[in-house]
Formats: structure tokens, C-alpha cells, sequence
């Protein structure tokens, strides 16, 4: 039997030698994976570069990809006020996602973001290897299940990890949380307002890291 070919996915268009603008330019061209055909354009990560804090998403939301720019939706205004409070300003971050490609499937005239699969994720994986390596962050929250399974692992669960800054060869310390569109996603206001409470409790652990490491 002919040995099955090997996924695609972008590594071959990594610039040699990269800077953050070569890789949203040569990011904005990429069909690795079948997400570009239903997107409006690739939504590259922004910010400083190099930056002590770093924060990871899943996907682009239905505005991310009409704007183009990450977390600017709600979840992203929720991240900001949340960041706000524990004394980080968003433009201090570095912020992307796994996949720089908005998923949706359409529900009338909406469109719904839909979990990227497991090749996909893998497709987009190099493009947030190589903004990991030139923002060489302190600091790597990742948000969701999907950004920290595509950089800790499939075995990795958040439900059981969420919170707690771990040593690791990506950054200094990596936390993963909960994607703030689940925040937003909870069934009343009490648990809202205590999801969030939690949520910024973990902020305060990464500006109480962040500040240690200057
Ligand atoms: S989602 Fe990632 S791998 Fe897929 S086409 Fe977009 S940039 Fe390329």
C-alpha cells in the first residue's frame, strides 16, 4: 500500500529569517488548511514583540475576522477589561490565536464559530511556533482547551490545570485558563460574575509573576 501523504500545514511558508511583519505577510497568504476559503483573512497575532506576556486563544470570532485583529469581539473587550484590573494594559501583551482562521458554519444569517479539527490546528501550529520564538514571552496564558492542547499536549485538561503557572521550554512560565468567550458563554449572572472573579484572581497570579521577573 503507497504510504499516506503528510498533512499539509504552513511550515514551508516560514520565512527564513522571520520577523513578525514577514510572518503576517507570508501568513496572510497561506491555504494550509481549508479554513482560508470561508474566512474574510488570516488574523495574525499583534503586539510587542519581544514582550513579557504573551496570551494565546483559539480561533478568530465572527469580528476578528471582519477587523482582521485578535480579540476584538466581545470575549477580546472582556480580556481587556479583566487584564485592566489586575494592572495590565492589553497593548503590554502580545495576543493570537492557535488558528488564525475564523471557523464558522452559518445559523440564518450568522455566523456561528465552530471548533477548529485536529488538522487544522495542526496545519496553523508553525505559524504560532514562530511567534512564540520572537516574542519570547515570560509569561504564556493560554486560553481554552484548544491553545493549551496544541501547545501542552492532548492530554492536557484544563479543568484540572487551569491556574497554575508551570516551568516549561516555551516561556518561563505557561498558565492555561478558560477562553473568556466562556465566561461570557455562563448560564446566569452569578455564575458570570464568580467565573470572572475567578478569572482575574488568575490574572492577578500572572502580574504577580510578571512583576517578579523584571
Ligand atoms: S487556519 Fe492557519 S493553516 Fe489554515 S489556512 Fe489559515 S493560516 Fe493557514
Amino acid at each position: 500500500m503507497a504510504p499516506r501523504p503528510e498533512p499539509k500545514t504552513a511550515a514551508p511558508l516560514i520565512p527564513r529569517r522571520p520577523t513578525i511583519g514577514k510572518l503576517r505577510a507570508a501568513a496572510a497568504q497561506c491555504t494550509a488548511c481549508p479554513l482560508y476559503a470561508d474566512a474574510t483573512q488570516t488574523v495574525f497575532g499583534e503586539g510587542p514583540v519581544p514582550a513579557g506576556l504573551m496570551l494565546v486563544g483559539e480561533t478568530p470570532g465572527d469580528q476578528e475576522d471582519r477587523m482582521g485583529r485578535p480579540f476584538v469581539g466581545p470575549a477580546g473587550k472582556l480580556l481587556d477589561r479583566c487584564l485592566a484590573e489586575v494592572g495590565i494594559a492589553r497593548d503590554e501583551a502580545y495576543v493570537t490565536n492557535a488558528v488564525k482562521h475564523f471557523k464558522w458554519g452559518p445559523r440564518g444569517k450568522r455566523r456561528l464559530h465552530k471548533k477548529p479539527n485536529a488538522l487544522e490546528i495542526a496545519a496553523c501550529r508553525p505559524w504560532l511556533a514562530a511567534e512564540i520564538a520572537l516574542v519570547k514571552p515570560k509569561v504564556l496564558v493560554l486560553l481554552g482547551a484548544t491553545a493549551a492542547q496544541t501547545l501542552l499536549g492532548g492530554d492536557f485538561r484544563v479543568s484540572r490545570e487551569r491556574g497554575k503557572p508551570i516551568r516549561s521550554s516555551l516561556a518561563s512560565y505557561v498558565m492555561a485558563t478558560v477562553h473568556p468567550s466562556a465566561l461570557l458563554r455562563a448560564p446566569d449572572d452569578a455564575t458570570r460574575h464568580r467565573e470572572i472573579a475567578h478569572f482575574v484572581i488568575e490574572l492577578r497570579r500572572v502580574a504577580a509573576v510578571l512583576e517578579k521577573s523584571y
